[in-house]
């Protein structure tokens, strides 16, 4: 393949990345948005492996076998809900590849026509190795905590923005030094380091509700760590895709602060400017428990109902049980609809996959801004598997790590049936007020086998 035919087919798959980007930002055309980004991968990597610039054609043949085979494997094998955990993992393999390539393209530099691009090459392989080091270890512990090997509490170490602080002058002092010098390899070990201890303690001292905004930020980290290796390894096809991850990944970022009231500066420089008490031992009275039968009762003699789903529907995988609840009800005259937090779930989108997995029409989902005012006129709410995103705390309790994030304000309808196996609090570790309301009755037990339970009574 000729270099020029090799630029040629380059623009094609980026302009196949973008349809793609296009195409999931809605459900109806996320297939669709899929398929052209598989279209436009498969044509980078022939281009790639064939292009003038290639070699070793048995090496790639042989590491891409392996490697698919892993990938198909753990594709297949992973369930919805550990989908993020999937996903942090590969953040930090993008994020170790620009540290070996920046390693790589150190040792093995291009020839530089003139002492600029020698300079140009020797800032690109730092960056690189900087952001691809934060990214390798930040998605590590993203993916300890989002797994519960790690604990989902924000790490607190004394003078923690001061180290933070350090990390980042340190390295610029050695990037300087390492410009200076005309390279070093002691400078960019020691900036290595740095870089894993700074990405470990940046993730780590972030609490369990800002997790969403953690792992779109490290997304896009990884996306502006695939751009450097782009820039070191001069593919414009990589620059280009590494931008487009980094920015589409940063926008997320922002639209889930947004959504969680949180600054975006706050929650990338690791907690910055939250000071968090945890008021565990509040009494909050007692709470009443009901049954399967009573709720189908209930829900008889509802006019209207929303289903607010959360982390807990996924585990149980009730989204089909909840489909066949949601058809007969409708089927009775009862209006159902939907109600989607933002950061319901594990991941962006997580219940609006379910549901769509399940077959429930689209245009009965919606999200929280849409259905928020409507919880005043609403018979009853089934709160099913959720617990941070309905907890009325975000908006009654200053102090707690969850004050300001907007909530389902599912406790202004006339009934509310909580589905949970316990007491338990939700990711975020919080006492939810919403248990002990008068409106609220518990459904305790499996979130699927309880709506299977009411389908039957149904
Ligand atoms: P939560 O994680 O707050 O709560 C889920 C609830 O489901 C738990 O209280 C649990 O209670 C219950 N549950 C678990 N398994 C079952 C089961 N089999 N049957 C019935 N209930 C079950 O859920 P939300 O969706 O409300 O909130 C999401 C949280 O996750 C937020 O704090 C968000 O910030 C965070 N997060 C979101 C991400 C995203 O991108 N969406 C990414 C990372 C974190 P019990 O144990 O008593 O059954």
């Amino acid at each position: 393949m000729s270099a020029g035919l090799v630029q040629a087919a380059y623009i094609v798959a980026a302009l196949f990345f973008i349809l793609s980007l296009a195409g999931l930002s809605k459900q109806e055309s996320a297939r669709a948005g899929n398929y052209y980004g598989i279209a436009g991968m498969t044509i980078a990597l022939i281009a790639t492996i064939f292009g003038p610039e290639s070699q070793g054609f048995a090496w790639i043949i042989i590491a891409m076998a392996i490697g698919g085979a892993i990938g198909i494997y753990y594709a297949k094998k992973v369930e919805m809900t550990e989908m993020p955990e999937l996903v942090a993992i590969l953040h930090s393999f993008v994020g170790l590849a620009a540290v070996l390539v920046g390693f790589n393209s150190y040792l093995d530099a291009p020839v530089a026509a003139t002492h600029a691009e020698h300079v140009i090459h020797l800032v690109e392989v730092f960056l690189g190795v900087f952001i691809g080091a934060v990214t390798f270890t930040g998605s590590i512990v993203a993916f300890g905590k989002l797994r519960g090997v790690i604990s989902s509490s924000p790490l607190n170490l004394p003078h923690k923005h001061k180290m933070n602080l350090a990390a980042v002058v340190v390295s610029t002092l050695l990037m300087l030094y390492f410009v200076n010098a005309d390279g070093s390899m002691f400078a960019l070990i020691v900036m290595t380091l740095i870089a894993f201890a700074f990405g470990y303690h940046l993730v780590a001292s972030i609490g369990g509700a800002d997790m969403p905004v953690v792992v779109s930020m490290l997304n896009s980290y990884s996306g502006w760590a695939a751009a450097a290796a782009g820039f070191m390894l001069a593919n414009d096809l990589l620059i280009v895709t590494g931008a487009l991850v980094g920015s589409s990944g940063a926008i997320l970022s922002y639209i889930m602060c947004k959504a969680m009231n949180r600054s975006f500066i706050s929650v990338i420089a690791g907690g910055f400017g939250q000071e968090i008490s945890i008021s565990s031992n509040v009494d909050h009275g007692e709470h009443r428990e009901t049954s399967a039968e009573e709720v189908a009762e209930l829900l008889k003699n509802s006019r209207s109902v929303i289903i607010t789903p959360g982390y807990g529907m996924a585990v149980a995988q009730a989204q089909y049980p909840v489909y066949e609840i949601t058809e007969t009800l409708r089927a009775k005259g009862v209006n159902v609809r939907f109600g989607i937090h933002p950061v319901a779930g594990r991941l962006p989108g997580h219940m609006n996959v379910l549901l769509a997995e399940a077959k429930v029409p689209y245009d009965i989902v919606l999200e929280m801004d849409e259905i928020n005012d409507d919880f005043n006129e609403t018979d009853t709410v089934l709160v099913i598997g959720a617990n941070d995103t309905v907890n009325p705390a975000a908006q009654e309790d200053p102090n707690s790590p969850i004050a300001g994030m907007p909530v389902l304000e599912v406790w202004n309808s006339k009934n509310v049936i909580v589905f949970k196996r316990s007491m338990n609090t939700g990711y975020a570790g919080v006492q939810n007020p919403l248990f002990f309301k008068d409106n609220t009755q518990m459904l305790f037990g499996d979130a699927k086998e309880s709506v299977e339970a009411i389908f039957k009574a149904l």
